[in-house]
Formats: C-alpha cells, structure tokens, sequence
C-alpha cells in the first residue's frame, strides 16, 4: 500500500486529490466543512516553515551569490520584472473591466452582503516603514514576512561583506537551508489531503446566489489571471528564458496545485521553492532570494484584480471615473499588491486603499466578500506562478540555471 502510494509522483496525488476534493464537496455540501480542519492543519504544518525557510534560505542565497555586485545584478533583474509585469497586469484588469463591465445591469437588491471588513488603514509611508523591523525577534515571532526579508537580506550582505570572518556563518546557513529543505519535503507529504480537504470544503460551502449575481467578475478574475500565466509568462520564458514553456509549467505544478487550494502565497513558499530548484535547475541562491523576496512583493493576480474589481465598484454603483482616476487606481493596485501580504483575503482588504481614493463605495467589499476565496485561489496562482517565471528568467540571465535538471522535469 505504502509503496503503491509514494510510487505515484506527489503532483498526480495533489491533482487527483484536488478533483477529488471538488466533487466530494460538491456532492456533500456545506457539510464538507466538518474536514476543513486536515486543511487547516496542512497549512499550519507550512507555515510553520515559512519562517525560518526564509531567514536560513535566503541569508544562504545572498551568501552564495558570492559578491554584492553580483547580487546587485540579479535583485536589480528581478525588481524590473516585478514591476513591469505588475504594471501590464493592473492595466489587463483596467482594460477587462472597461470592454466588459461585469459590474452593469446588476441588480443590487436582494443580494446579500458579507461583512465589510475594516478598512486597512496602511499609508505608503507606514508601508515603507513597516519595512523596518523595530526587533528581528518580534518579526521572526510574528511571521511578518517583508520586515524579515530586509532583516535576512542585511545578514547575507553583512556576511558577505565580512569576507573571511564570515565564513563559519555561512557553513551554518547553508546547513540549515539544507535541513529546512528536507524538513519541507516531509511536510509535503501532506498535500494530497490538505488539498482534498480544502477544496472539499470550497465546493461544499460556496454560497450559490451570490456566485451567480457575481460570475462575471469571478469569469473575468479568472479569464485575467489565465491570460497573465499562459501569456505574459509563457512569453517571458519562450522569449526573455529561451526555455521549453511546457517544462516550465510541468516542474511548477506542485506549487500550481498548493497556491489554488491554499490560497496564500507564503504557505506555498516552501513548495515554490523547491518546484524553482528541484524541477526547474534555478540556483539555490538565485531561487531563495527571488521567490522569497516575490512571494511577498511580486502578486500579479491581485494587482489585476484590484485593478478590475475598482471598476467594478464604480459600475454597480454608477460611480463616474476619469482616466486620471486610472492611473491613480493602476498605481495603489500596484502598491496593495506589494503591501498585501501572502495570506488568504489579503487582496479584499487591500480593496480599501484603491476604492477610497476613486470614491468607490466600500460596500462593494461586502459584495464580493462571499465569492473572494474563489476568486483568491486563482490570483494566488498567479502569484505564485509568477514567482517561479521571474526566478527562471533571472537565472537565466544571470547564468544560475542547471538546464539539464529542467529538461528532467519529465520524471518529476
Ligand atoms: N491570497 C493572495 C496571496 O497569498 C493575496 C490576495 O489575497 O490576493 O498571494
């Protein structure tokens, strides 16, 4: 049984136990919720990790790129192409919910809401100074993941820059990026059920009315976050990563299949990472520096998605806007998607700071608050996918690619 079971590579399980899940929960209904808990404790089983992945993968990441300079060239790559990919996706969603207008004709009696949640009352100056962590320790207890990045990137360049004193330090990190490496390989082992209990959960629960009210804005969330995978980053590694397309999707799967049922991008950290180094041939140090670094700062899915779900709001409640009204939108999208941290719901709260500046009802919210975890699941793909296409790219450019570990990506 044992060996029948682990015979079948992990990703067949977690995509059989994704379908399985679906049509469980589909056939149970709200039900389905009383094993929501083997989800929730694979995703604890993760986030565990997520902490000290990061702190010992990505001080182990700087450390082996060797010299600042060197490290210049691939943070510097990798910010370029988080920001023009968030751009062209901010503006796919502008342009989706322009020549569609999901929000027209909607009847907005008799539809219940969900509850608003608080309005997120984060400035770009608290964004930029929530960067700064007061206390390592305290960061580190509470898993707030980008003041930890900061804090791990100051230690990679620290040591980096301590040349030969430095080096027991490395020796230490390399030996706990790779422990944490095999600890994430045990946990991983949990995916088919998580899955299956998540998504069990999801179809049992959905609230039908509400999905049909808004099934334009949920098709249009998903036909935007599949033109963002299949063709901007299926464009970047055929024409910037000169790599098979196939293989790329092929060795991302795992984390394909973990972000949607998930729906954080920081729970699937671990498997980004491993599907980057694993299936893909990235460098372990170009890998634990950019996914780390995009799964909190690159979320191309959610800058798309505030971008179309503003206009949205404005269209269910007549609300003119001006085209300074889209710039202004496509520059808060792109900066909630850099503030939203990679948790489930984090792109709905960020809703707040793009509506209040256009004068969009935050009603809406709680309009799309019963359907966000299904559109969450998808935007959180992306995200994730999106990470694994700027670090491929970036390993290429930088030469930090195994070629040959890609092209296995046949027998994952
Ligand atoms: N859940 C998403 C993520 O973790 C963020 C969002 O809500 O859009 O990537």
């Amino acid at each position: 049984m044992a060996r029948f079971w682990f015979g079948i590579p992990l990703w067949q399980r977690v995509i059989a136990a994704l379908v399985l899940g679906t049509v469980t929960g589909m056939l149970w209904g709200p039900d389905a919720a009383s094993i929501k808990w083997i989800g929730d404790f694979f995703i604890k089983s993760v986030k565990m990790l997520v902490v000290p992945l990061i702190f010992f993968s990505l001080v182990s990441g700087i450390t082996a790129i060797g010299d600042l300079r060197k490290l210049g060239a691939v943070g510097g790559r990798a910010m370029v192409l988080f920001v023009v990919t968030g751009q062209i996706a901010v503006w796919l969603g502008l342009a989706l919910g322009t020549l569609i207008k999901p929000g027209e004709g909607i009847d907005m009696t008799g539809i219940e809401m969900g509850a608003t949640p608080p309005p997120s009352t984060t400035t770009p100056v608290d964004m930029v100074l929530s960067l700064v962590p007061e206390s390592p320790v305290q960061v580190m207890a509470d898993a707030q993941v980008l003041p930890l990045i900061v804090f791990a990137m100051l230690i990679g360049i620290g040591i980096l820059m301590a040349g030969r004193e430095g080096e027991p330090l490395i020796k230490i990190f390399d030996a706990g990026s790779v422990v944490m490496q095999k600890v994430t390989m045990v946990v991983m082992e949990l995916t088919p059920f998580g899955v299956f209990a998540l998504m069990a959960w999801v179809a049992g629960t959905l609230g039908q009315d509400a999905l049909i009210a808004l099934a334009k804005l949920v098709g249009l969330n998903y036909l935007g976050c599949l033109i963002i995978i299949f063709v901007m980053y299926s464009a970047m590694i055929r024409f910037l990563a000169k790599l098979p397309v196939r293989d790329f999707f092929r060795g991302i799967v795992d984390a394909m299949a973990v972000s949607y049922s998930t729906a954080s991008s920081n729970a699937t950290l671990p498997v980004t990472l491993r599907c980057a180094e694993r299936n893909l041939g990235v460098s372990n140090s170009v890998a634990s520096f950019v996914v780390s670094l995009g799964a909190t700062i690159n979320m191309n899915g959610t800058a798309m998605y505030l971008g179309l779900a503003t206009l949205f709001g404005a269209q269910i409640f007549g609300v003119d806007l001006s085209w300074g009204d889209y710039f202004v939108i496509s520059i808060l999208s792109t900066l909630g998607a850099v503030g939203a941290a990679g948790i489930p719901g984090a792109g709905l709260i960020m809703m707040a700071l793009v509506f209040g500046a256009v004068g969009v009802p935050l009603e809406t919210i709680a309009f799309v608050a019963g359907v966000d975890r299904i559109m969450d699941m998808m935007r959180t793909t992306t995200n994730v996918s999106g990470d694994a296409a700027v670090a491929t790219t970036v390993a290429v450019m930088t030469g930090e690619i195994d070629r040959a570990e890609m092209i296995s990506a046949d027998d994952v």
